[in-house]
């Protein structure tokens, strides 16, 4: 990886990680509870709990992708930022523009 696409990448995690903040953020506003009071139908209640399910995992996704973008931050300072974690290659330019907090090359991240 040359300097340039290191910075490059360094913007792109940073865009992602304030990205992030943002929708888990909004999905912490839409998963709170549900109040139980009659303002709101017995059906469009039940869609709101369905929806409140949909919500908290898009939401622990959410987390979990935005730790891993701040982990990726902290390689990059470490110098360690695009090489695989198990094979020690450097992961192709492409795949870390796609996913910045990839810590696997494709060959590893394929096999289990
Ligand atoms: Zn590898």
């Amino acid at each position: 990886m040359t300097e340039q696409e290191k910075e490059e990448l360094l913007e792109i995690i940073h865009d992602q990680i304030e990205s992030t903040k943002v929708e888990v953020k909004e999905l912490i506003e839409l998963t709170k509870p549900i109040s139980l009071d009659n303002s709101i139908g017995r059906l469009s209640r039940m869609d709101a709990i369905n929806n409140k399910t949909i919500n908290e995992s898009a939401l622990r996704e959410k987390k979990k992708i935005l730790q891993k973008l701040e982990r990726a931050k902290e390689r990059s300072k470490e110098g360690k930022l695009g090489t695989c974690l198990k094979c020690g290659e450097e992961i192709p330019f492409g795949r870390l523009k796609i996913m910045p907090y990839t810590t696997r090359c494709v060959k590893c991240a394929n096999r289990p």
